[in-house]
């Protein structure tokens, strides 16, 4: 059984994998797109590491930049990637060429202070293309 989402354009469910919608013929956009999900959220001291698996559902290869693709913000202050934290884990970096149809999974730390409340990341897979926005609470 296919995967049903509702057309961007009508509203109707319609098949993941439908070139376009069986009710009002437009381009089914869920088809090419690049889904990001967050894996998990760890605090650590004074940093977070955010593991986040990117999955490159368009024709044409993506790249992703841990320093351009991601913006972060903690407690609604932008914050910086905290590059020595990475070398506390063995965890791959979110860095590299992701190709059509392909995955990454990968992590990153971002500088927070130890009490922070909440952490609000914008991923831009590309430099023209909306923001996903992902946010988290600190437990
Ligand atoms: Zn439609």
């Amino acid at each position: 059984m296919d995967e049903l989402v509702p057309c961007k354009t009508c509203g109707s469910e319609i098949a993941k994998n439908a070139k376009v919608c069986p009710n009002c013929g437009a381009k089914n956009k869920t088809q090419h797109r690049v889904n990001a999900t967050l894996v998990s959220v760890e605090s650590h001291n004074g940093y977070v590491l955010c593991e986040f698996e990117i999955v490159n559902n368009t024709s044409k290869d993506i790249r992703v930049s841990s320093l351009l693709s991601f913006d972060c913000y903690v407690d609604d202050y932008a914050t910086d990637l905290d590059l020595g934290a990475l070398l506390d884990t063995d965890k791959p970096q979110l860095d590299g060429a992701v190709a059509s149809g392909k995955k990454m999974r990968g992590v990153l730390a971002f500088k927070a202070p130890s009490g922070w409340k909440e952490i609000e990341i914008h991923y831009h897979p590309s430099f023209w293309s909306k923001a996903i926005i992902f946010s988290a609470i600190h437990e």
